[in-house]
């Protein structure tokens, strides 16, 4: 039976593809030898599940990966090497779901492949653009817009912004925010929650009194409404170079 996922591969050495393309004949297949192309395939395909190589001449798997993490709620297996442990676990804090140490068999790629699918059902809507309302986010640009007009946000309330967007139409419960936005080590209470959400809510609502994107739920949390558009349109700011890119036919 034909697999219908789709696999996105970032991983520079030639051979590693070669391999993973052997182990996944049944996948769609897709790969990329720099993290711009990356990007690019991640935005317009969408895919399962992504292999991250850790070892890429470019460097920066890390900073890269959490760029990934802003908007795509694929998981995101890292590979790497003996010795790079520290890396593996940044990588994990950073919001990798997985990890492969190289060289790996095909089985156990294909139970970290299983097992990162069991993620993917669970997962909300997996769009960089978010529009409801007359608010529009793009994760993809870190920008928000009310009716048209750009709105500046702090830090942490993009951050909020972001993990709400990430689970759009879901719950996120009061200390699953408040851990996301502000970290374990932080304490912050209930009542700075509420004015932190009162205050963002000044920003993104034409009516903040009469919230209709960001709900509360009443002793659990926080939601914001499912998007009434499914829009998807590519950041003017990646390049693509079709050289380094091949789709495999499907
Ligand atoms: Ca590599």
């Amino acid at each position: 039976m034909k697999n219908s996922k789709t696999l996105l591969v970032i991983e520079d050495e030639p051979a590693i593809v070669r391999f993973l393309r052997s182990c996944l004949g049944a996948w769609n297949f897709l790969e990329a030898g720099t993290k711009a192309i990356g990007l690019q395939l991640a935005a317009e395909h969408r895919p399962d599940v992504i292999l991250l190589d850790l070892a890429l001449p470019e460097g920066g798997a890390l900073s890269f990966l959490k760029v990934l993490r802003q908007w795509a709620s694929a998981p995101i297996i890292l590979m790497g090497s003996h010795g790079q442990e520290n890396v593996q676990v940044a990588g994990l804090e950073a919001g990798a779901n997985d990890f492969l140490v190289k060289p790996f068999t095909p089985q156990e790629l294909l139970t970290r492949l299983q097992l990162a699918l069991r993620h993917t059902d669970k997962q909300g809507p997996r769009l960089p653009i978010y529009e409801h309302r007359g608010l529009r986010v793009d994760l993809y640009a870190h920008r928000v817009w009310l009716l048209n007009k750009e709105v500046h946000l702090s830090p942490t309330q993009y951050e909020c912004l972001a993990v709400l967007v990430r689970h759009a139409g879901r719950l996120v419960t009061q200390s699953q925010l408040m851990k996301a936005v502000w970290g374990q080590t932080r304490e912050v209470t209930l009542d700075a929650l509420r004015v932190f959400i009162h205050e963002l809510r000044q920003k993104i609502e034409t009516d903040p009194v009469k919230p209709r994107c960001l709900k509360t739920e009443p002793g659990f949390g926080y939601r914001l409404e499912l998007p009434e558009k499914n829009i998807f349109k590519k950041s003017p700011g990646v390049i693509r170079t079709d050289l380094s890119v091949q789709s495999a036919p499907h």
